[in-house]
C-alpha cells in the first residue's frame, strides 16, 4: 500500500503516518525528518537546509530527491510508504512519477487533508513531537502522564525551530502557491482523495481507513 499526503502545514500529516505505519506496518517517509536529520550535521550542506527549514521556504528538489530515494530503497519499505511531506511542487511530483516507475512503487493513494488555515495556526503554536518513536502532541489538547515526555517511551519531547507564527505564515503561502496545484494534477490521475483534516485525529484516521479499505 503506497500512499502520499498532501496538506497545508499542521494538518496531521505526521500524526496520521504514525497512526498509519503502527497499524499497518509500512514505512513513514517525512521528508522535513530527513532534511532536519541531514541539517543537525555540521555540514555547509547541513547549514543550508536548516536556513532554508527555518525561513519556511522549500529546500531544493535534487536534495530532497536524493534523500527520499535513498530512504525508499530501505527494506522497512518494501510493504509500502507513506509519503509525508512530498511531493511540495509539481516538478517533485513528476520526477517521483519517474521515480516510482523505475522502482516499481506505484501510488495507490493521494491523500489530501484539508484544513482552514486558522485551525492549523493554532495547532502549530503547540506542537510537541518525539524525536524518539515520532509521536505528535499539542501542549494545549493533550494530556500527559509527564508534561514534556513522550506517553509512549517518556522522551523528552520537543519542539520545532520552524513552529512559529512567522515561518508558518511563509510555509502556508508557500503551500497554497506551489503545493496546492497538485491536489488537480493528481485528479487528473484519478487517485485523489479529499478529507476533512479539522475535527480530531481519531475522526481524521477513520476517514482514511474508509478510503484504504481497512478494518
Ligand atoms: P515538514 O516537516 O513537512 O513540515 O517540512 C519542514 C520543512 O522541511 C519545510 O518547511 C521545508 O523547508 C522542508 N521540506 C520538507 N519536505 C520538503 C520537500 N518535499 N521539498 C522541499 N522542502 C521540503
Amino acid at each position: 500500500m503506497n500512499i502520499i499526503f498532501i496538506a497545508p502545514p499542521a494538518a496531521g500529516k505526521g500524526t496520521q503516518s504514525k497512526l498509519l505505519t503502527d497499524k499497518y506496518g509500512i514505512c513513514h517517509i517525512s521528508t522535513g525528518n530527513l532534511l532536519r536529520t541531514e541539517a543537525t550535521s555540521e555540514s555547509e550542506l547541513g547549514n543550508y537546509i536548516k536556513e532554508l527549514i527555518n525561513n519556511g521556504k522549500l529546500v531544493d528538489d535534487n536534495i530532497v530527491l536524493k534523500l527520499l530515494e535513498t530512504k525508499l530503497n530501505q527494506s522497512d519499505c518494501d510493504n509500502g510508504y507513506i509519503l509525508d511531506g512530498f511531493p511540495r511542487n509539481i516538478e517533485q511530483a513528476k520526477a517521483f512519477n519517474e521515480m516510482s516507475n523505475r522502482l516499481n512503487r506505484n501510488i495507490d493513494y493521494v491523500i489530501f487533508l484539508n484544513i482552514a488555515k486558522e485551525e492549523a495556526m493554532k495547532r502549530i503554536t503547540g506542537r510537541l513531537s518525539c524525536p524518539q518513536c515520532g509521536a505528535i502532541y499539542n501542549e494545549h489538547f493533550d494530556t500527559f502522564t509527564s508534561f514534556g515526555k513522550c506517553n509512549h517511551c517518556s522522551t523528552d519531547l520537543v519542539k520545532r525551530e520552524d513552529d512559529n507564527i512567522e515561518s508558518f505564515n511563509q510555509r502556508f503561502d508557500i503551500y497554497l502557491s506551489t503545493t496546492q496545484p497538485l491536489i488537480e494534477y493528481y485528479k487528473a490521475q484519478g487517485v485523489l482523495h479529499e478529507i476533512d483534516s479539522s475535527i480530531s485525529k481519531e475522526h481524521t484516521f477513520m476517514q482514511i481507513e474508509n478510503i484504504i479499505g481497512g478494518d
